[in-house]
């Protein structure tokens, strides 16, 4: 698979690229002083709240809160992996995107491969067309031609080398067949199709490219009644979700995603219109999955079966999105009746019924208490405590946030038992450096995110590096980073830390108003924050100097240094 892309490479690239370009290219947008603006596309609005930062190089909405780098748009606009934004990125401006860690063997190219799949594909679609068993299976469930064609369904004949000779006319051609996952090598070197006498169904990656197969067993027989293509370069099944190309073709905003279990489900509900049905490949959901889940739509719904093995899919669909529950998101969960699935309900009740059922989904708080209350008595202060014990590590995933409160307000209403765990008191306390009002380090911040050009005016490391405040490490770091790239503007800074705890707050810092005019001004009041934190962080060593000389722990060096701080200050 693809290595990393070095950091380096990304700076580069925001450098070289202009977000005004890439933003203006897919949204309409009007000067507006410095900036540009535009109505918002991330949410519907009349007047123009979205602006784009041509000397930060970064684009915010102030009434959706959307924000990011030309790279972030990309992601979030068109929907793109990072690796594909960035891919898109240097294509605009020439530049090949370095991996490390990638080995470029001969015959390695990836293009050769899609190709091949998408022949694969061609020749499954030819087969279903001359069998008539396998047409019949499609028709007895319901799917319509168009179905089959806009899936792009097929058949893989009962032989052993019918795609191997259809499409492997070399051995060059035989060996990429191979790494494709379509053929196997038997124990005596034999090489044959994988795929059987089966129905297939191709997997699309989130650019409509076919990257895989799933195959499901036409005649009863010994073989697994579904087959998928294994995991290749092109196809990772913790990474993949069937349909979710279809649900984007289809769907120009996408408000939801309804995750169901198999191919057929996916296919007839898209058929029943209902077009933002997706399934995982043969795999509980993973944190891969539920990160991409959210990309798309703000509300995600798990439908699964009522029984047993359905509650405990759920629970782990639960599990892998806990750490993505953001503000704004939100997992909801279907248990279809005994018996039923997605399809025999619509064919039963209807869209209609079918969007009832949806309107009455379980929200993740719900199921999340009644599975671990399960098999405990609340009634009593042994099972209130287990349900506390069971909660707290699973409620320290969620990332901070008005949804984390409640749901440990919830968890203290049903438990009793007070959650001030100290991953809760950490969080607080960045909140409160996020919102104190006119604190030196959050100005002292605020004015490098803006203009990280300052950190070249002061010398590192900082004075105040001991003071033991919220955000002076931050500031600390930021500073350093920022003399150590002298080049960066603030969509780079703030690339840097993606992922990262602070990236929340920096953004929104960011995004403040810029209250100075000119550089030098903005300097003057960056040069006064840094001396008024030297200045606390002197008081706070003569503070702790001054204790410690009434403990009598004082030495000479700590006496000597206590004098020279209490003469400074006179
Ligand atoms: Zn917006």
């Amino acid at each position: 698979m693809a290595g990393r892309i070095p950091e380096r490479f990304i700076d580069d690239l925001l450098a070289r690229v202009d977000v005004v370009d890439v933003v203006g290219e897919r949204v309409q947008l009007r000067k507006a002083g410095r900036e540009w603006s535009a109505c918002c596309p991330f949410h519907d609005e009349r007047t123009p709240s979205f602006t784009v930062s041509p000397s930060k190089q970064f684009y915010h909405c102030f009434g959706c809160g959307a924000h990011g780098s030309a790279i972030g748009f990309l992601m979030n606009y068109d929907r793109m992996e990072f690796t594909d934004a960035v891919e898109e990125l240097a294509r605009r401006v020439g530049l090949e995107v370095p991996y490390e860690g990638r080995r470029r063997e001969p015959g390695d190219d990836l293009t050769e491969l899609y190709e091949l799949l998408a022949g694969a594909a061609g020749h499954f679609r030819r087969q279903l067309a001359a069998s008539e068993a396998a047409q019949a299976y499609f028709r007895q469930r319901g799917l319509e031609p168009a179905t089959l064609e806009r899936f792009g369904l097929g058949y893989a004949p009962d032989a052993w080398e019918a795609l191997k000779s259809a499409l492997g006319t070399t051995p060059a051609r035989v060996a990429l067949l191979e790494k494709a996952g379509l053929l196997i090598r038997g124990e005596r070197g034999r090489i044959y199709d994988r795929f059987r006498d089966r129905v297939m169904f191709p997997i699309l990656d989130r650019r409509g490219r076919t990257i895989a197969f799933g195959g499901r067993i036409l005649q009863k027989s010994e073989a697994a009644k579904y087959l998928n293509s294994p995991e290749t370069p092109l196809f990772h099944k913790g990474r993949e979700l069937f349909g979710l190309w279809h649900v984007r073709e289809a769907n120009p905003k996408i408000a939801r995603l309804l995750v169901v279990e198999g191919y057929m489900d996916v296919i007839r509900l898209h058929q029943a219109g209902l077009t933002q049905a997706v399934a995982t490949l043969g795999t509980a959901t993973t944190h891969d999955h539920a990160e991409i889940l959210f990309r798309q739509a703000p509300d995600v719904y798990f439908c699964f079966d009522g029984d047993r093995a359905g509650r405990q899919a759920a629970w782990r669909a639960l599990e892998s999105v806990l750490p993505r529950l953001r503000d704004g998101r939100q997992a909801l969960f279907l248990f279809l009746p005994e018996g039923e699935d997605p399809d025999s309900l619509v064919a039963a009740e209807g869209t209609a019924g079918f969007e009832r059922r949806l309107a009455a989904a379980m929200p993740l708080s719900q199921f999340f208490f009644a599975e671990l209350g399960r098999d405990v008595n609340l009634a009593s202060l042994d099972g209130k405590a287990r349900l506390a014990e069971r909660a707290r590590p699973l409620l320290a995933q969620v990332p901070d946030g008005a949804f984390r409160d409640l749901m440990h307000g919830e968890l203290e209403r049903l438990s009793g038992v007070s959650l001030h765990a100290p991953a809760t008191r950490i969080a607080t306390a960045r909140r409160a450096t996020a919102s104190a009002p006119r604190s030196l380090v959050r100005a002292a911040i605020t004015l490098l995110v803006h203009r990280p050009q300052l950190a070249l005016a002061v010398e590192a490391p900082l004075v105040a590096a001991g003071l033991r405040q919220p955000g002076v490490e931050l500031l600390q770091e930021l500073l350093g980073l920022c003399q150590a790239h002298p080049a960066w503007n603030t969509a780079m800074l703030l690339q840097h830390y993606a992922g990262r705890d602070e990236a929340g707050a920096l953004q929104k810092l960011a995004t403040s108003a810029d209250i100075f005019d000119d550089h030098a001004a903005a300097e003057a009041e960056f040069r006064d924050a840094l001396a008024g934190l030297a200045r606390q962080a002197r008081q706070q060593r003569t503070d702790d100097l001054l204790q410690r000389q009434a403990a009598g722990e004082l030495d000479e060096a700590g006496k000597d240094e206590l004098r020279q701080l209490l003469a400074a200050r006179a």
